[in-house]
Order: C-alpha cells, then sequence, then structure tokens
C-alpha cells in the first residue's frame, strides 16, 4: 500500500482543525501559544542581578492549601538552590514560573520527612527536562548521604524505564539521581563554608531542633546582600549569632497558642495519639514571637516567617499567629505563602516583598 504523502497529511490535519468548533481552536491556539512562551521564558535571566528568594513551600507537614511543606528557592546571580526540599516543591516552583530543570543544587537543613520528601520528584524533574553535566549536588549535615543512597535506589527503576524510553539525550544515564554533599556538623559559634562557587557563598551554623540531629540553618550572602534560613529550631541565640545583619531572616514559627487549641481538641475528642504529637513538637519550635525575638537579635532588615504551623485556614488565625511580633521587631514582617516572592537587587538596600 503506498503511504499518503506529506501533503495528504497536512491536508486532513486542516480539515481535521476546521470541523473543529471556532471556540475549540481559539483554546488550542492559546494553549499552544502559552507552552511556547513557558518554554521559551528565562525568568533567572529576567531578574536584576542580586539575592532573590521564592518560597516554595511555607507550611508544616501538616496539609494547607496555601502552604506546602518546607522549601525556599534561593537564586543568587544567576545560581538557583533549593533550601528543602517538601512534598509539593516541585509542584510550586513550576506554578510559579521556575522549573525544576533550572536548580542547580539542593541543601537541607535536616532529616524530617516534611523537608525531603519533594527531593526525588524534584531530582527527576531536573535530569528529565535539564541540561546538566552531573546529578543533582544535595548538601546537608552528616547523614545526607544515607539519605541520597535511598532517593537512589527508590528511582532506579524508574531512570532506567526513562532512558530506555527517551534516550541519553533526554534522559542521560550520567547525570541521573543525586549526589550527596556532605559536611560536618557545626558546633554552636561555628559557621563552616558549605559552598562556594564565584559570589554565591552559604555557611552552616547550628540550631536546636534535638532529637531531631544535626539540624543547620544557613546564611547566603551575594552581591553584598544576604539571608538567613533557620530550618527547624527552637529559638537559638547560635543563629542570632550567625544571621547578625542580614537582610531578611527566614525564620519557622509554631503558634504555642494555636497548637495549644488543636491538643485541647484533640483531648476532648480522646485521641491520645493527637494530644501526645501536640505536647511533643512544643518544644522544638520557636513562637512567632521568639523568631521575631531573634530578628531583632540578629539585626535583620526582615522577618519572613515560613514553616508556619499550624496550617491558618481562616484570616482570624493569622491575625493570632502574628499576635505580638510587631512588639518584638519592629521591621517589616512577611507571614509568607506558597509563591512569596524577596527581592534584594545588587548595590542597592532595597528589600521587595510580594505574597500573592
Ligand atoms: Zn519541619
Ligand atoms: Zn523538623
Amino acid at each position: 500500500m503506498q503511504r499518503p504523502t506529506r501533503s495528504i497529511v497536512i491536508v486532513f490535519l486542516l480539515l481535521a482543525v476546521l470541523a473543529l468548533p471556532a471556540c475549540t481552536r481559539q483554546i488550542l491556539g492559546l494553549m499552544e501559544r502559552r507552552v511556547t512562551a513557558t518554554l521559551q521564558a528565562d525568568p533567572v535571566g529576567d531578574l536584576p542581578d542580586g539575592l532573590h528568594v521564592m518560597v516554595c513551600g511555607a507550611g508544616g507537614p501538616l496539609p494547607s492549601e496555601t502552604r506546602s511543606s518546607a522549601c525556599l528557592m534561593v537564586v543568587a546571580g544567576r545560581t538557583v538552590m533549593i533550601f528543602d526540599v517538601g512534598a509539593g516543591s516541585s509542584r510550586n516552583l513550576t506554578l510559579h514560573g521556575f522549573a525544576p530543570a533550572l536548580v542547580e543544587r539542593v541543601f537541607l537543613t535536616h532529616f524530617h520527612s516534611d523537608h525531603l520528601d519533594g527531593l526525588g520528584e524534584l531530582a527527576t524533574l531536573r535530569w528529565a527536562a535539564g541540561d546538566w553535566s552531573a546529578p543533582l549536588d544535595v548538601h546537608g549535615p552528616t547523614g545526607v548521604g544515607e539519605i541520597v543512597d535511598g532517593f537512589n535506589t527508590v528511582y532506579r527503576q524508574d531512570q532506567v524505564y526513562r532512558t530506555a524510553h527517551h534516550g541519553e539525550r533526554v534522559a542521560p544515564t550520567a547525570t541521573k539521581g543525586l549526589r550527596a554533599r556532605p559536611f560536618s556538623p557545626p558546633r554552636e559559634g561555628e559557621t563552616p563554608v558549605v559552598f562556594k562557587q564565584d559570589d554565591v557563598r552559604v555557611t552552616a551554623f547550628l540550631v536546636q531542633h534535638a532529637p531531631a540531629e544535626p539540624a543547620v540553618g544557613y546564611r547566603v550572602e551575594y552581591g553584598g546582600r544576604s539571608i538567613a534560613i533557620s530550618g527547624d529550631t527552637a529559638k537559638s541565640t547560635n543563629l542570632e549569632a550567625a544571621a547578625q545583619g542580614v537582610d531578611v531572616l527566614f525564620h519557622e514559627a509554631l503558634s504555642k497558642r494555636l497548637v495549644g487549641v488543636m491538643n485541647t481538641a484533640a483531648t476532648n475528642a480522646d485521641d491520645e495519639i493527637m494530644a501526645k504529637v501536640t505536647a511533643d513538637i512544643l518544644d522544638y519550635h520557636a513562637s512567632p514571637v521568639e523568631a521575631a525575638e531573634s530578628a531583632a537579635a540578629a539585626g535583620a532588615g526582615a522577618l519572613v516567617f515560613y514553616h508556619v504551623v499550624p496550617p491558618l485556614p481562616l484570616a482570624p488565625l493569622e491575625r493570632i499567629y502574628l499576635d505580638g511580633t510587631g512588639d518584638a521587631f519592629d521591621g517589616p514582617i512577611e507571614l509568607s505563602v506558597d509563591g512569596t516572592f524577596v527581592s534584594l537587587p545588587s548595590g542597592s538596600d532595597e528589600i521587595d516583598i510580594e505574597s500573592p
């Protein structure tokens, strides 16, 4: 049988398109233009030179419509780094215009699941859609190697399928998976440089999150601007020292008052497990006021709350969460949601914070 010529195929497609209702053709055209624009976009190149942070996960482990598990995307110059990668991280990156393929490296603060359970998804999307010459580097205190080995084992079959299906150009064997970049956990007062590249500098510092040990926070510097990231911690004087003079402090916080209400409700409902958990978690997180006190002690230019616990589904709960923070810290305070964007342009002292 003679194969259809190219022109016959084109005529057939044209007839098929003409047969579609006009509004369907418009929607498909719109979709095509949107996909093309997304693929041609350069969201990092479009940013002014400086240090930028997008909150790709503003919440803790409990589900929330506006705050996924912990994730901060830091763009320092042209280097894109992710600090903690909770579930929902890749989805939030993509929804806010930053494809996982852009991510150069990841830093973990500690090994609680809500800080790393999006790691496999991020690595896979970055691998299959990116153009990197090495696996995704995952920096973290000692123990990060075990996390990386575990994810690499879990995703091994998936990687084989994808290379077999799409070939080495799309899914190269040499760059699949994760690569551990462990460092010795710093002691009190120590701030080792754990990553340095051109003008980008990342240091780590010890925080208090026992029994989750090691647990660290990070300070990132670029172009004369700086931020500090708390990870999970009770109020920490070590953090305050390491974060001295930063432009923005990103600090976790748990409202003891609101978690106390959950504890009372759990006790009323004879839910022993929820009552125990809501009692246990009080001592290894900072309250919003304690985080604000740390921002003041560090002399931070602004404070952004992330890892917001518990979920705050109603606006009045946000007011209760923030109650007293303005008395403890007189700079700008932002209660972040997924997509909150902070810009610190180089050569200025401007701090732009926008939430969706
Ligand atoms: Zn956490
Ligand atoms: Zn934790």
